[in-house]
């Protein structure tokens, strides 16, 4: 069976599941005026477009609330344009992946040139093809199809990870999504309805995200059950298949707070090239062998800061996993002993009270940390 014989009931039974069961109050889908755009009216790209880098990785229940106050501080092109980037970072924190909210800021800038001041407000300003998105840092096919298909409501195809669920079990592909992005991609390309290509769309993200579900899809109320042939394999889970994955390195990492006379804590900022590029820290790094961890704080701290600390008791330790390494974090409390810090590998070193700490942009991980501190502090206080 080949289910592109039977598109024109996929899209029409897609189209109707989407008019009773989407989510049609997603914000960024509004005009101006708050009210819906009829076919093929435009709607404000700037709100489309960092909803849409929002969205990557992260899901609508979570980005909703940083959207709503993002629009509040950064409420146009323009004021994100003259934004300093570490306000922008702090903004985003909280949504992880930093280098996204530092190519929106990149970007920012780009489309600024092309549009121009008096016409940020006009969508049809804006860029209306895939070529011209995907230049932007950061915006691959996807994404920009998604950008479009919203903001102007023109035919362009989408894969997200929700779309690529649904259309590998829809076929019931046997090659893992890494494999099998092409057939995926000429799939969503031969199914979007061209006639209403924006509900389409949504309509895709929205049965991957209520119905076809990655561990309990509800096969039973899906539009597309009489035509899925994971859903006849009779266990539509097994679908996409997995890739066998390597298991990921496991780093320790020490870290020291590190308190001065005036009980202010020592942070560094990270370089602006690279991995959390910009973003604040404690000093610390990774355990060599045969080293016991309070030693590899201290050296790491002389290496990096060119400072003696005392390592005093451990505040927490905690994991974190990226998607090439886990990190398990052991976090001590230091006192400074001698020397003038140097960010030696840092781009700038600041002592600041550690209830300011939250104006500065930390990774996930530190946040954790802060929480920690902040803990101690208040029992070390009571
Ligand atoms: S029938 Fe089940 S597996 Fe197939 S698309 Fe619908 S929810 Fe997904």
């Amino acid at each position: 069976m080949n289910v592109l014989d039977n598109k024109a009931y996929l899209r029409k039974s897609l189209l109707r599941w989407f008019e009773l069961n989407g989510r049609h109050s997603i914000p960024w889908k509004f005009k101006q005026d708050k009210t819906l755009p009829n076919f093929g009216e435009s709607i404000p790209v700037y709100r489309i477009w960092i909803a849409e880098i929002m969205l990557q990785q992260t899901k609508l229940k979570v980005v909703l609330p940083y959207w709503y106050r993002w629009m509040k501080i950064f409420p146009s092109l323009l004021e994100l344009v003259n934004a300093d980037e570490q306000k922008v970072l702090i903004h985003w924190q909280g949504l992880g992946y930093y280098s996204r909210a530092r190519r929106i800021k990149s970007s920012a800038k780009i489309l600024f040139e092309k549009i121009g001041t008096e016409n940020v407000l006009d969508p049809d300003s804006w860029p209306k093809n895939i070529e011209e998105w995907t230049e932007l840092p950061g915006i691959g096919r996807s994404t920009a199809g998604s950008i479009i298909s919203s903001a102007f409501d023109m035919p362009a195809s989408i894969l997200d990870g929700n779309v690529q669920r649904i259309l590998s079990r829809l076929i019931a592909s046997t090659e893992p999504l890494i494999k099998n992005k092409k057939q995926l991609w000429i799939l969503s390309d031969k199914l979007l309805d061209k006639k209403y290509p924006r509900h389409f769309n949504q309509a895709l993200m929205d049965l991957g995200a209520i119905v076809c579900t990655p561990r309990a899809p509800s096969c039973s109320i899906c539009p597309w059950n009489s035509h899925c042939i994971a859903y006849a394999s009779s266990d539509p889970t097994q679908f996409p298949v997995k890739e066998i994955r390597k298991s990921l390195p496991l780093n320790l990492i020490g870290i020291g707070i590190i308190f001065n006379a005036d009980g202010e804590v020592l942070i560094d900022q990270r370089l602006n090239k690279g991995t959390l590029g910009g973003m604040w820290e404690f000093p610390g790094g990774k355990q060599e062998q045969n080293e016991s961890i309070e030693i590899t704080i201290a050296r790491e701290i002389r290496e990096e800061l060119g400072i003696e600390v005392k390592v005093g008791e451990k505040l927490i330790a905690l994991d974190h996993q990226y998607s090439n390494k886990k990190l398990h974090f052991v976090v001590h409390l230091c006192q400074w002993v001698s020397g003038e810090p140097q960010p030696l590998c840092s781009q700038k070193l600041l002592w600041v009270r550690p209830q300011d700490l939250s104006n500065f942009p930390f990774p996930a991980a530190n946040t954790r940390i802060i929480a920690a501190l902040h803990e101690y502090l208040c029992h070390k206080d009571a």
